[in-house]
């Protein structure tokens, strides 16, 4: 089984905060804790019936770890590099999968320009975010929660390097509702879709940090930046600590852990930072990730 069909459970909690009808979709739950998952996973399919006789990949977070799980599915070797800087858990993570496992540099750059270098003929890289095939195989996810009837009146997600908010309105304008309105959330100091969408043009942050580490790209995907442009995103930017205090309430209201990443989307509901009608129904992609532990998270909690 490569990615399976998540649960769609509404939110009392959460409902009741915003005065609306708020639905989870529980991404979280996929195998490798991510929504990552469906993407990675058709991406991988679909390059394996090419011809792929192994994957690549030098992300340490839920990218690596969802190719890593996707290889031994396949029976596809699988090597990722990763900088020193990868957690401990990570590596082991991303190991256990049965995947070889390179630390390599001191930053992702020269993790990346070492697995580049490794790429012989029938091996295939599989980016993170920036693939057309990536984004395809996150439709499903919006398929799925129109087939349980919810329509939704809103989305509320997380970017990074935006192949989530690439796949979700691609599912959304599949189903006629690209009007839906989406709101894109980010960390303060992860921002790049808030500052190209700021500046109108599609630009690179010059650095990024913060705890929220698997939504830092200096530079969305530019399909993430056309479509800001072109739909109805709107961007919403939350603090570290917010991230995490609503990582730290989701545990107790869902009894699921979250990374930072996904908790940045659950603030903007605990914190009512969205204006909803009372008959809204509004779609809250739970993208989960595996980064964390009840330990780290407590840890953050200055
Ligand atoms: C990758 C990831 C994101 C960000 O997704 P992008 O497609 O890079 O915008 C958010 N949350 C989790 C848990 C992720 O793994």
């Amino acid at each position: 089984m490569l990615s399976i069909k998540t649960p769609l459970i509404q939110s009392l909690v959460l409902s009741q905060i915003n005065q609306c009808q708020v639905w989870l979709k529980m991404e979280a739950l996929q195998p490798a804790a991510s929504f990552k998952q469906r993407s990675i996973s058709y991406a991988c399919q679909k390059y394996f019936e090419q011809g792929a006789q192994r994957f690549v990949s030098s992300s340490g977070g839920n990218a690596g770890l969802a190719v890593a799980y996707t290889g031994r599915q396949l029976g596809v070797p699988v090597t990722v590099v990763v900088p020193e800087t990868t957690a401990q858990r990570a590596r082991e993570l991303i190991a256990q999968q049965g995947a070889e496992v390179i630390v390599h540099g001191a930053s992702w750059g020269e993790a990346n320009a070492l697995a580049q270098s490794l790429l012989t003929q029938n091996d295939v890289f599989i980016h993170p975010f920036d693939d057309p095939l990536l984004w395809e195989g996150i439709i499903p996810m919006i398929d799925e929660v129109i087939a349980e009837g919810v329509i939704p009146d809103a989305v509320v997600l997380s970017v990074g390097g935006g192949s989530l908010l690439s796949g979700v309105v691609a599912g959304l304008n599949k189903h006629g509702l690209g009007h839906v309105p989406v709101y894109a959330v980010e960390t303060q100091d992860t921002a790049s879709l808030n500052a190209s969408m700021m500046a109108k043009q599609h630009i690179e942050l010059d650095c990024v940090s913060g705890i929220a580490t698997t939504l830092a790209a200096k530079k969305v995907c530019q399909n993430a930046f056309e479509l800001s442009q072109q739909f109805d995103v709107h961007s919403r930017i939350v603090s570290d600590q917010e991230a995490v205090n609503a990582c730290l309430k989701f545990v107790d209201d869902h009894r699921l852990l979250v990374e930072p990443a996904c908790g940045a989307t659950l603030s903007v509901l605990y914190d009512q930072k969205i204006q909803f009608k009372l008959s809204d129904q509004v779609l809250v992609i739970v993208c989960g990730g595996a980064g964390i532990t009840l330990e780290t998270l407590q840890g953050f909690n200055g």
